[in-house]
């Protein structure tokens, strides 16, 4: 395994538990994004690997099998990528890359090498003797890569790259920072509060809770098989459905549905797109809103749990508020999940 951490733990000195023991293992060339609402852990983990906070006592952080837990910040050749992005704004694109290697007293023709080398693969060619300032946000973030990647890391860690930019740009250089980061090669770890950045940018998603990672897996295991309701809402927004479960049937006011197995201490969760409009439904749910996105309707429908239950309608037009309509529920697509509050 190229990163291996063991009980790695962070107690600030106020007492904060901002990361209970974690255990985490990165194969070589994977992009692990870690994911998470604020204050859930993912800075403080990034920054322990990073080498700007020591862990508490226990921790183990290896390297290809090397100990860097007691490593200072400079010999754990890890490249960082912030929000800010914190380039030089009067200094050239040239400038801000070499920056590093010239404080590394490299040689001149060595740096010159590197530079070339790492503009080439951010294309970054026509832009070489810009100062940043002159730069689009897009092109700042492939300097911000280029700088980072240039001294050779053998680990990149990004804290947020995405989050300053604007919505529309964000969507674009997240599949522009994807493909970079896989055309480098190199393990990257990706600090994010954005479930689909998370899921367009990493191999394996580390969903985070609490200060823990509450599970970690492909975008796909996570969407199609959360093991908790906090994972489960978090990846695909699922909701709770039915008001009680009677071994195997789902019982609502209206009907009731089978469920695919017998479901002991167990609740049923569904997502929006696997609700779905029909007039031959026994099943009844009353319209309480309705939202035009574009590509769909999203309806709010009152009677399938105690919470609202959405539904996304793809179709010409949509039923109106007040309305009862018929409802359909696969139940293959209904999610079995641990009941956590009569767990805890
Ligand atoms: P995230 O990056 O997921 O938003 P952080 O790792 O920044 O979360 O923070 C985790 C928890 O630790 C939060 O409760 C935060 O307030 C707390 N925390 C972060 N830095 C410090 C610090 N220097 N001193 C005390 N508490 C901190």
């Amino acid at each position: 395994m190229t990163l291996s951490l063991t009980s790695t733990a962070k107690t600030y000195p106020d007492g904060t538990r901002a990361l209970m023991p974690t255990d985490l293992d990165i194969p070589q060339g994977e992009i692990v994004s870690l994911l998470g609402p604020s204050g859930c852990g993912k800075s403080t983990l990034l920054r322990i690997i990073a080498g700007l906070e020591k862990p508490d006592e226990g921790a183990r952080l290896l390297f290809d099998n090397e100990d860097f837990t007691h490593l200072p910040v400079e010999q754990r050749k890890i490249g960082m990528v912030f929000q800010s992005y914190a380039l030089f704004p009067n200094m050239s694109v040239r400038g801000n890359i070499g920056y590093g290697l010239k404080m590394q007293k490299l040689a001149k023709s060595e740096i010159n090498t590197r530079v070339d080398e790492v503009i080439a693969l951010c294309q970054l060619e026509p832009y070489a003797t810009r100062p940043i300032n002159a730069l689009s946000g897009g092109q700042r973030q492939r300097v911000a890569l280029a700088r980072a990647f240039a001294p050779r890391p053998r680990l990149l860690l990004l804290d947020e790259p995405l989050s300053a930019l604007d919505a529309a740009l964000r969507g674009q250089l997240r599949d522009e920072l994807a493909q970079l980061l896989r055309s480098f090669g190199i393990t990257a770890i990706f600090v994010t509060h954005d479930q689909d950045e998370a899921m367009a940018i990493a191999d394996r998603v580390a969903v985070m809770s609490h200060g823990k990672i509450a599970q970690i897996g492909t975008p796909e295991a996570l969407y199609r098989a959360p093991e908790s309701e906090f994972v489960a809402r978090f990846i695909g927004a699922a909701m709770p459905l039915g008001r009680h479960i009677e071994t195997d049937t789902l019982h609502f006011e209206t009907g009731s549905l089978t469920l695919p197995a017998p479901a002991t201490d167990k609740l049923a969760f569904v997502r929006a797109e696997d609700v779905r409009l029909d007039d031959n439904s026994p099943l009844r749910a009353k319209v309480i809103s309705v939202t035009f996105m574009g590509t769909h309707y999203r309806i709010a429908l009152q009677g399938l749990a105690p919470e609202p239950v959405f539904a996304l309608h793809a179709a010409l037009n949509a039923p109106k508020v007040g309305d009862t309509v018929g409802v359909s529920i696969d139940p293959a697509a209904i999610l079995m999940l641990p009941n956590e509050k009569k767990a805890a």
